[in-house]
């Protein structure tokens, strides 16, 4: 294991560091968070600008556009866009971080040629359609049901926690085609595009008073067969194919972002006890950022970054958790003013523990895939 970035991986370093300096000073400021139009321009802009430089896809392979990037490049990226206060991936995050690999892993030859060049010049917004009000945790136990007809399913049912549902052009959807076997066998993954006649996009306010979250509902919504991605009832696979890619990446940025958060609380940081508080969250965090490097090391090696993947998440949401609490105590800002910037990180944090698998699963999984204790029991019916 060798934890040090080599020779090539800090010349991409300085490359893209002198393309940051260039770049960003001449890009606007970002858009107020509720101003929907000008958030999709400015993220979509920033990706298309990304695409124009030779950065978009970083992970992806070079045949579809992409950098083909060594999984410690896409770390020095993620480092190096987070310091420099780049624009983050914004609404492209679907597209670009899970959708567009799974099509890639996954997708048919029509399906790469009319999405992958679109997202990744920040053409085309997607959205995932996954859980359900009775589907998150237990996201097999889905109930939307899709049934054939023709060339075509029809589709009906409910989905909910639709990050960027109103303004996603295409949705991951998941479907139950077979309610009579088990439940993991009887799902399929479908292309969604967002405006097929049968869709009511519902947005849910936030305690931050915006509204990134989506109800979907659909109701006898015919999607083409050709949108299918995998085969009928193959979609639990498909699915698991889209998690990995989106737990692989999805916390890189925000540890960088809470190391550089700790740095500008510590000048504020008076009181002996505070102190020692802030100074064990670092600690941890530093432990966490080697850890992370471990995983990509041992990717490069064996092609899976290993048992340390299932710890970094629960882990890095406890210790995110602890220094926003930290930061309000010491910032004495107890006020919900969400025009603060600081109260808007902390409120923004809570969901941490929650989006992309909850700390009690992540705990369940590290129970019995790392330390080998009994399974839970699961149903294994639809309700
Ligand atoms: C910021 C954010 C963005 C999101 N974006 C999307 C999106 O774009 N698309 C999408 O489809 N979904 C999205 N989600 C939804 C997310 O995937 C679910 O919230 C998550 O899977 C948890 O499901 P749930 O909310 O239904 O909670 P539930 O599954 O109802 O769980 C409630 C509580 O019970 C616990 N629990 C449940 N089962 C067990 C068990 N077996 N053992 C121990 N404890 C258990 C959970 O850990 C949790 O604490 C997003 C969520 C967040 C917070």
């Amino acid at each position: 294991m060798d934890l040090r970035y080599s020779e090539t991986d800090e010349a991409f370093r300085a490359e893209l560091r002198a393309w940051l300096a260039r770049a960003l000073p001449d890009l606007p400021s970002p858009p107020a968070r509720d101003d929907w139009p000008a958030r999709v321009r400015f993220d979509t802009n920033w990706q298309r600008f990304l695409y124009d430089a030779g950065y978009a896809g970083i992970s992806w392979p070079k045949e579809y556009g992409g950098r083909d990037a060594s999984p410690s490049e896409q770390l020095v990226f993620l480092e190096e866009t987070t310091r420099a206060r780049a624009p983050y991936v914004g609404v492209n995050f679907v597209g670009t971080l899970h959708c567009g690999p799974t099509l890639i892993a996954e997708g048919s030859d029509a399906q790469k040629t009319a999405h992958l060049p679109k997202i990744l010049k920040g053409e085309e917004v997607w959205c995932q359609c996954f859980s359900e009000p009775d589907a998150g945790s237990d996201l097999a136990g889905l109930r939307t049901r899709a049934e054939r007809d023709g060339d075509h399913y029809v589709v009906t049912g409910q989905k909910v926690w639709c990050s960027f549902g109103h303004i996603g052009d295409f949705g991951e959807l998941l479907v139950r085609t077979d309610p009579d076997v088990p439940k993991h066998r009887g799902i399929t993954w479908l292309i969604l595009p967002m405006d097929l006649p049968g869709i009511d996009v519902r947005p849910i306010e936030t305690v931050l008073g915006s509204s990134e979250f989506c109800e979907v509902f659909l109701d006898e919504v015919r999607v083409p067969v050709e949108n299918r991605v995998g085969d009928e009832n193959d979609g639990w696979r498909v699915t698991n194919v889209t998690l990995s890619f989106e737990r692989g990446t999805a916390f890189v940025s925000e540890m960088v972002d809470a190391l550089r958060m700790a740095e500008e609380l510590a000048p504020d940081v008076h009181d002996p006890t505070e102190r020692r508080e802030l100074a064990h969250v670092v600690a941890e965090l530093d432990a966490l950022w080697a850890l992370t490097k471990r995983n990509v090391s041992q990717a490069a090696r064996d092609g899976s970054p290993g048992q340390g993947a299932f710890m970094l998440k629960l882990a890095y949401s406890e210790a995110r958790d602890r220094l926003g609490e930290l930061c309000m105590r010491v910032l004495d800002r107890a006020a919900f003013d969400v025009h603060d910037e600081r109260v808007e990180e902390r409120l923004r944090t809570l969901s941490i523990p929650i989006a992309a698998g909850t700390s009690q699963i992540q705990r369940n999984i590290i129970g019995e895939r790392v330390l080998g204790l009994p399974k839970e029991q699961p149903w294994a019916k639809v309700p």
